[in-house]
């Protein structure tokens, strides 16, 4: 209990008194160990939000604390070469570093692949900055580089995530952790279906005729979306950690992968009608309840449940596209108003709704007879 004093006088520290940064002793399973960085969140039971210099989010709790201690230096988020160089270490060997503007991209594929990736991720960098200032939404600048991991095996890089995601990262051929920050993959182009297709990769045009192929449009796919997950977290559009509901951080989401497969690169426009999302939710209409969107905003089980997932993400990017077309003021104040939610801080169903309701109405039987109007016109 002394210990938890000693850490929460230091971390709270005298009002007006700038800390530099903090660093906490940590007694944990796999040994102790010094976390320092920023305090984001100290929590009442002691329990604090810590964020290191290359963007991980270290959730402490009171009991793991061993020792605290703060020095004068300004807290300065690590530069892509030495955030590059850190990161090496904690990689199997064989990794190689390969920066863009905005990215950092660790990578044990050819050079040519990992080209690919950080001229895709910078295209959906562009993209996504370029339609959110259009519709009026002023995005800061990452504080942090974006790293994105590339495996070039899927047994390396499965057996890597397992550590961070859990067997799930096995069945999907790309991630992005909130806690680290970061995209994790692997090279597409060993994806089974398309290297069957009797392909060769190698060169920058191989990598994109391969990838421009109706295969790999999902795939592709995947990758945007988990990467838009990360601008969006990076951007101040969306806080992690915060309670921003599933379907508004899915349905941006999946808004911004379509696939395009007009384009020679797999990927070029942003909010198409996605026709497969499109065909799954008019497939979920006949069973779709009259609170259908009431349980959807509510809370996060029906997109968390594997059993109503595919549907419950159909509905969210219908939605989503519904409202950045039909209300898009509205939406924008709404994910404004998101973006001010603080780390931790967890909404019951209640406050969502009625969150939802202050945005866009009361009476959510009218909402939903024009949003269902507005899909029945998609083409
Ligand atoms: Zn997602």
């Amino acid at each position: 209990m002394r210990r938890i004093l000693v850490c929460l006088l230091l971390l709270v520290g005298l009002p007006g008194l700038v800390r530099g940064v903090e660093h906490i002793t940590l007694d944990r399973d796999e040994g102790p160990r010094v976390a320092s960085g920023r305090v984001l969140v100290t929590a009442q039971d002691g329990g604090v939000l810590l964020q290191s210099a290359d963007g991980v989010l270290w959730r402490i709790e009171p009991d793991e604390i061993v020792k605290c201690s703060a020095d004068d230096a300004p807290f300065e988020p690590l530069e892509p070469d030495e955030l590059g160089r850190q990161l090496l270490e904690e990689l199997p060997d064989g990794f190689n570093i390969h920066t863009t503007r905005h990215y950092v991209i660790l990578h044990d594929t050819s050079r040519a692949y990992a080209q690919w990736c950080g001229a895709l991720l910078e295209r959906l960098f562009m993209g996504f900055y370029n339609y959110w200032s259009r519709k009026g939404m002023k995005l800061d600048e990452p504080e942090f580089p974006l790293v994105a991991v590339v495996f070039a095996s899927r047994e390396a890089y499965a057996k890597y995530s397992e550590a961070e995601f859990g067997t799930l990262a096995d069945a999907i051929i790309g991630y992005y952790s909130l806690r680290s920050n970061r995209v994790t993959m692997y090279d597409l182009t060993g994806v089974e279906s398309l290297r069957n297709a009797g392909n060769r990769r190698g060169s920058a045009a191989q990598i994109n005729r391969m990838l421009a192929r109706p295969e790999a449009a999902m795939a592709v796919a995947t990758i945007i979306h988990e990467a838009t997950h990360q601008i969006a977290f990076n951007s101040g559009l969306q806080t992690r950690y915060a309670d921003i509901p599933l379907w508004v951080s899915e349905g941006i989401a999946v808004f911004f992968e379509t696939p395009d497969l007009q384009s020679a690169r797999g990927w070029r426009t942003i909010g198409a009608i996605s026709p497969n999302r499109l065909g799954q939710f008019r497939r979920y209409l006949p069973k779709r309840g009259s609170t259908s969107i009431e349980s959807l905003i509510s809370d996060d089980k029906r997109i968390r449940d594997t059993r109503t997932a595919l549907d419950a993400y159909a509905e969210a990017w219908a939605l989503s596209y519904y409202l950045l077309n039909r209300h898009p003021r509205k939406y924008l104040a709404y994910l404004r108003m998101l973006s001010e939610k603080k780390p931790l801080l967890w909404d019951d169903p209640q406050t969502r709704l009625a969150e939802f309701k202050a945005a866009f109405g009361d009476d959510l039987r009218e909402f939903d007879a024009d949003f269902l109007r507005y899909v029945e016109k998609m083409r």
